[in-house]
């Protein structure tokens, strides 16, 4: 008897799992597991989506025009090289479509994002991951792992859940070393975090070579999780192929309207910058003063290791969700000893905080 099998290297994938959104039997809290907003999005953009409510029957604009003319302008790009996708998700899937089959490699760091392992997979080629350094991409241990059948780096920048990132030399170095049929992915959802003067998103490179590629997302700062959108700026030849496989209405009409006056909101998205600045100290001193590892982070999140705790990172998210504080486990990332936590809303900052000091008894 035979039954239909799927394409090589699908049964290999470990499905991904999001952050957690429930505590049991216990109300949620605070849900700093998925690295989303806790500000949520402009109010401009949810009075765009009331204002679509009675369109809902008609298809959306296939090509994206208002919201790409939008991107564009707000940052400067050449609408033309921007592609939308249903989140940045689908960008990445897409690329590993379009560029990579049975046969291919798809190199990453070690503790990269997952979906580039997913999609790859998906795809038929085969994941890589390059060492880290200090849980820090390392360009020369990516640039030591390309091989011939390498087709696309993705350096997550800065990294989900690590939360580090390289300067723009050191990408640079990294583009300089490969070769010029090598995509480079600088994947950007964590951008607007980072205020570091040697930090770039990643424009400049895509404007200056054939082979690099940013993805950007409205998932993190800009609250919109819940509508799947994001997008990349690509040299024309990837945009080109990228539409070809894409569907035809990948992006719904609602994240398209609420995606035009986010990203015209820069106001509000200064609000959550601030925010951001604000907490990512503060919460990170006080886990290391209860004797908690973190890794420096330049993102909206923090990688906490319990290695030296006392407690494992499995009872500690244990502890916290019966309380109905949810982080994220990261075993999946190679990261056992780890929890992810995004920064919350005062008071739910102070709730992690506080229970932490119970559970280690600080
Ligand atoms: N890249 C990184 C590094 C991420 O952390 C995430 C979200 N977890 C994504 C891409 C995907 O984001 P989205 O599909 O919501 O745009």
């Amino acid at each position: 008897m035979s039954i239909p099998v799927p394409q090589p290297g699908i049964l290999n994938i470990t499905p991904y799992v999001g952050g957690k959104s429930k505590a049991g039997d216990a109300p949620v809290v605070a849900k700093l597991s998925s690295n989303e907003s806790p500000l949520g999005p402009s109010p401009k953009a949810v009075a765009a989506i009331e204002a679509m409510i009675g369109q809902l029957h008609r298809y959306p604009d296939g090509g994206a025009a208002a919201l790409t003319a939008a991107i564009a302008e707000v940052h400067g790009l050449d609408p033309a090289r921007i592609i939308c996708g249903n989140g940045s998700d689908e960008i990445i899937t897409l690329l590993n479509s379009a560029y990579v089959g049975v046969g291919d490699e798809v190199l990453f760091t070690e503790h990269g994002f997952l979906m580039y392992a997913i999609s790859a997979s998906a795809a038929g080629a085969t994941p890589v991951r390059a060492a880290e350094m200090n849980r820090t991409a390392d360009v020369d241990a990516l640039l030591a792992a390309v091989t011939d059948r390498t087709r696309i780096v993705f350096l997550a920048n800065p990294n989900n859940p690590t939360g580090t990132y390289i300067s723009d030399q050191e990408v640079r170095r990294l583009r300089a070393g490969l070769r010029d049929d090598v995509l480079l992915v600088l994947d950007a959802a964590y951008a607007e975090y980072v205020t570091k003067d040697d930090y770039r998103p990643g424009k400049e490179l895509v404007e200056a070579h054939d082979n690099v590629v940013m993805t950007r997302t409205f998932s993190k700062i800009y609250g919109l999780s819940a509508l799947r959108l994001g997008w990349a700026y690509c040299p024309a030849a990837v945009t080109d192929v990228l539409h070809r496989v894409r569907g035809p209405f990948n992006v719904n009409a609602l994240a398209q309207a609420a995606g035009v006056e986010a990203v015209r909101d820069q106001a509000f998205i200064e609000k959550a910058r601030e925010h951001n600045d604000k907490w990512l100290p503060i919460l990170t001193q006080s886990l290391r003063g209860m004797g908690l590892e973190v890794t420096p982070s330049v993102g909206n999140f923090l990688l906490i290791d319990f290695r030296d705790s006392g407690k494992t990172a499995a009872e500690a998210e244990q502890y916290l969700s019966a309380k109905g504080l949810l982080l994220r486990a990261v075993a999946g990332y190679g990261l056992p000893t780890c929890l992810r936590m995004t920064i919350g809303l005062e008071t739910e900052n102070h709730a992690v905080i506080e229970a932490l000091r119970q559970l280690l008894g600080k």
